[in-house]
């Protein structure tokens, strides 16, 4: 997998680039990407440039050799969910769906900064899941054998094993004692917005345009079929059409006509004020919705559930705020210590069973991709190396292919909690 189809496209970046460019004041790096205005046509329009778009557009020019295509964002790249999130990357599910997707995932982020000649400090420090009963740990035992199947690492460890890593927990809070916990080591976390800019740099040097300020507003369709999109710079045409707007997803279908099984709902992140490292992987807390890790530059990042209301809004409530850090300080009391610094909002594309969307549409020439939940950006390079394939070749890539949007009408959901159809709560 590891740099399958790389094309060499310019060394700009090298030690020996840094090293000058240091000595001579700076002046020699140039813009990432161009700025074009688009064409009257493009053989494919991705609407939406956060990382599934732009991933989708590398792999389209460097695996397919489709590099007549634009992606249209609204604002500015990054400025969506990918760079609001709170960067942790892994494979650990259990559904036979889902799990050789995101392995597949994980791969490609083992590779990712070779492809792009991009650093974007894939750091696999690990991702803890801990476990709180008897039961959650025969659940991880259940989980970890499907990961190893899959071709992914898995290790069950025991309260001792747990402890030796982060002896700084509280083991013996009555409520959620610390039994265990499945660690993949192969997990941690990943510069957000540098993977933005390492795919939009890997397309727009293949030749792909990336128009920023260039809000999708309608669809051009006749005749059942998708011919281009209406937009703030005017109409463009394309022989395919392809979604890709995460929390946007229902607004930007509706245009046309579609109803999609997906909400949207505001999911917050944190920040605390830079400390000592203390603590050099991801963990995540198994008896409520709690996740940490901490940034090189030393704040505790961190985030746990939905603000539980239909929203398009970027920011949340206060009362999710304290609900996050309390459920933070039943694991981690000495967090209740560190001053919150920074905290944001991303609109979440929740799909009605948790699992995500790469499909085409009953449209002729309209494709969708979304219903990432909380989980896409671990997705990232998964979901755009398969919507890439299904916009080539017209078929859906092996490992995405339960992705259907016609799941709920032929009875496939990909359940990977088991809680059934209540989009807030995947
Ligand atoms: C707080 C938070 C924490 C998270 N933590 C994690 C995590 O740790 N790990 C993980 O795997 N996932 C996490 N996620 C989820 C992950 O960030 C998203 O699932 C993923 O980024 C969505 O895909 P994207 O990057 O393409 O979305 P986005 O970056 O949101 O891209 C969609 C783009 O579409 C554009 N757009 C919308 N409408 C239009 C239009 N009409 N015309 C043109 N452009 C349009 C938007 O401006 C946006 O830039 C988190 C999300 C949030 C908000």
């Amino acid at each position: 997998m590891r740099n399958s189809g790389f094309r060499y496209t310019g060394f700009r970046y090298s030690g020996f680039k840094v090293i000058k460019e240091a000595l001579t004041g700076h002046k020699g790096w140039k813009p990432v990407w161009r700025t074009p205005e688009p064409k009257k046509e493009y053989d494919i329009i991705i609407i939406g440039g956060g990382g599934h778009g732009l991933a989708t557009a590398h792999y389209l020019a460097s695996r397919y050799n489709i590099t007549n295509v634009a992606v249209l964002e609204k604002g500015w790249i990054g400025g969506g969910n990918v760079g609001r999130n709170t960067t942790i990357i892994r494979s650990n599910y259990l559904h036979p769906e889902n799990q050789p997707f995101y392995e597949l995932s994980m791969k490609l982020w083992e590779g990712l900064e070779q492809d792009l000649n991009y650093n974007a400090m894939v750091s696999q420090r690990g991702v803890l899941n801990l476990s709180h009963s008897d039961s959650q740990n025969d659940a991880y035992v259940r989980r970890g054998n499907s990961m190893i199947m899959s071709g992914a690492d898995a290790q069950l460890l025991d309260q001792e094993g747990v402890r030796e890593l982060y002896p700084f927990l509280d083991f013996d809070n009555a409520r959620f004692p610390i039994k265990g916990g499945l660690l993949q080591k192969r997990g941690g976390t990943v510069r957000h917005d540098a993977v933005a800019w390492g795919y939009a740099r890997g397309a727009d040097s293949r030749g792909v345009d990336i128009i920023q300020n260039c809000e999708v507003t309608g669809f051009l369709i006749k005749d059942g079929k998708c011919t281009g999109v209406k937009t703030n710079k005017g109409d463009i045409g394309a022989k395919k059409v392809a979604s890709c707007v995460a929390g946007s997803s229902s607004r930007v279908m509706s245009q046309a006509g579609m109803n999609l099984p997906i909400e949207s709902h505001v999911l917050q992140a944190f920040v605390s004020e830079g400390l000592k490292p203390i603590i050099d992987g991801v963990i995540t807390f198994g008896a409520g919705h709690f996740y940490i890790s901490q940034s090189d530059k030393g704040g505790l990042v961190f985030g746990g559930d939905l603000d539980m209301y239909n929203s398009y809004a970027q920011r949340g409530n206060l009362p999710v705020v304290e609900d996050v850090c309390e459920i933070g300080m039943a694991i981690l009391p000495a967090i209740g210590r560190a001053k919150l610094l920074r905290n944001w909002g991303g609109v979440m594309d929740m799909s009605m069973d948790g699992s995500p969307f790469i499909d085409r549409t009953h449209i002729k020439g309209l494709y969708f991709n979304g219903g990432w939940c909380y989980g896409g950006f671990k997705a990232t390079p998964a979901s755009g190396f398969c919507y890439a394939h299904l916009l080539a070749t017209d078929t859906p890539h092996e490992v995405a292919k339960g992705f259907r949007l016609d799941r709920f009408q032929t009875g496939n959901v990909i359940d990977e909690n088991g809680r059934g159809a209540q989009p807030n709560t995947h």
